[in-house]
């Protein structure tokens, strides 16, 4: 498991000052970011470093005519979009990248995978783990109280996904990954006992290994997951808080069928007291349109022959517990 990337963690106060040697380790680097977070530490960041570091803006997007000779190493420093733009650079160039997020906002931080847009849609593309996280403590609490929700839910909602993937392993012969599967309960676990940032981002780095040792994202992503994608079609809530909302929803079913690692109860109690979204009107959604939702979901599920366990649920039983659960 230790040699497993990233090779080195540093989630501390000011971390960033550290960040200067870490990329020396690697040679010259080229910091991915946008222009907010460049006014706001880019004077910061150069003055601990003996050489001025390049910078590329990714505001709108990585520049058709981006330059990397002399580069060694790609610095994703931001929140998701600067992230994804250095793992897509890095695995342009087959560079290594180090990742240092400005919210911990998803599972996406320290993972392998992009989210990339094409055509309206999202899709993932999947590059290469960084080497090394740098998660300042002082720079991600100083972000919106809503993304480190957001980051809570996309990892409250493993006991969802975590509990869907074994009952498919075991009913379904879908492949399992044992190490993975104990990594992110791990985490989940954690998560669940103790509110604090720094757990959190650790449980984000070890979300984004197990992804890496299962080869696959299904021990983060469930038919939770399915729905929030179906979701994005027209709702502009954040990734971790439609996760977690349709989350009690999976738990029912899988409770039903004896294959969930925490009760639906037990889960929506923790919804509570993190303030994360659980009433239809948390998340604007009508009934109609969360069954629409679900609809779409199951579609997706199928398309990645990942067994849901909301496959056999009549629309009416459906109608009947999703009024029961969110109003
Ligand atoms: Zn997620």
């Amino acid at each position: 498991m230790d040699n497993v990337r990233p090779e080195i963690v540093f989630i501390q106060n000011d971390a960033i000052e550290r960040l200067p040697e870490i990329v020396s380790r690697y040679g010259k680097g080229l910091v991915v970011t946008d222009s907010i977070i460049f006014k706001r530490y880019g004077e910061r960041l150069a003055k601990t470093c003996d050489s001025d570091p390049t910078w590329v803006l990714v505001d709108k997007g990585i520049p058709n005519d981006l330059q990397v000779e002399g580069i060694d190493v790609i610095v994703g420093f931001g929140g998701g979009r600067s992230i994804d733009a250095a793992k897509l650079i890095a695995a342009q160039t087959k560079l290594d990248w180090i990742s240092v997020p400005t919210a911990a906002s998803h599972d996406g931080i320290a993972s392998e995978a992009a989210s990339v847009a094409h055509n309206g849609y999202r899709y993932s593309k999947r590059c290469k783990l960084p080497v090394a996280v740098v998660a300042d403590l002082s720079i991600i609490s100083d972000a919106p109280v809503e993304l480190k929700q957001a980051g809570t839910g996309d990892i409250l909602c493993k006991a969802s996904s975590l509990s869907e993937w074994k009952f498919a392993h075991e009913r379904y012969e879908e492949p399992f990954v044992q190490e993975a599967y104990n990594l992110v309960r791990r985490a989940l676990d954690q998560v669940i006992r103790d509110d604090r940032l720094e757990t959190l981002v650790r449980a984000e780095i070890d979300a984004g290994r197990a992804m890496y040792l299962a080869q696959s994202s299904r021990p983060c992503s469930g038919t939770e997951h399915a729905i929030s994608h179906a979701m994005e079609r027209r709702n502009h809530a954040l990734h971790g808080l439609q996760v977690i909302f349709a989350t009690p929803l999976c738990l029912h079913y899988l409770e039903a069928r004896g294959q969930a690692l925490y009760s639906r109860d037990f889960m929506t109690e923790v919804i509570s007291e993190r303030g994360l979204p659980r009433m239809l009107e948390d998340l604007d959604l009508t009934l109609e349109m969360f069954v629409d939702d679900i609809h779409h979901a199951l579609k997706i599920m199928q398309r990645r022959n990942r067994h849901s366990i909301l496959a056999d649920v009549e629309d009416e039983e459906l109608r009947r517990v999703i009024l029961d659960l969110y109003t």
